[in-house]
């Protein structure tokens, strides 16, 4: 892996400005699907995932998702969802910080 390859996200970032850039939603059984659409009502949004499931998330910067897309802990892709391979790529080739990296509200 090369190093200009890594990007690096803090680990503060608001979940839905992560979910939105990422496109990418960790189930609780360890798969990751593929965002569809975010959309945004206040505190809450409605996440649609390309296999067709919509579901309400609390926007919450220590909710279990994004806990979940820091630590990578997804054990395979959604197969519905067919995820790009290079979606895949970028995924794991993004990490958290706590002092470095982009919170995504401006350019770094
Ligand atoms: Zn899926």
């Amino acid at each position: 892996m090369s190093e200009e390859k890594r990007r690096y996200y803090r680990k503060n970032v608001e979940l839905f400005l992560l979910l939105d850039k990422m496109k990418l939603w960790p189930s609780r059984t360890g798969i990751l699907h593929g965002i569809r659409s975010v959309e945004r009502n206040g505190e809450f949004a409605e996440i649609t995932t390309h296999c067709g499931k919509t579901f309400r998330v609390y926007n919450s910067r220590t909710s279990r998702a994004a806990r979940w897309l820091r630590n990578k802990w997804v054990s395979r892709p959604c197969k519905d969802c067919k995820i790009p391979e290079w979606k895949l790529e970028k995924y794991s080739t993004t990490f958290f910080a706590q002092h470095y990296g982009s919170d995504l509200r401006h350019k770094d």
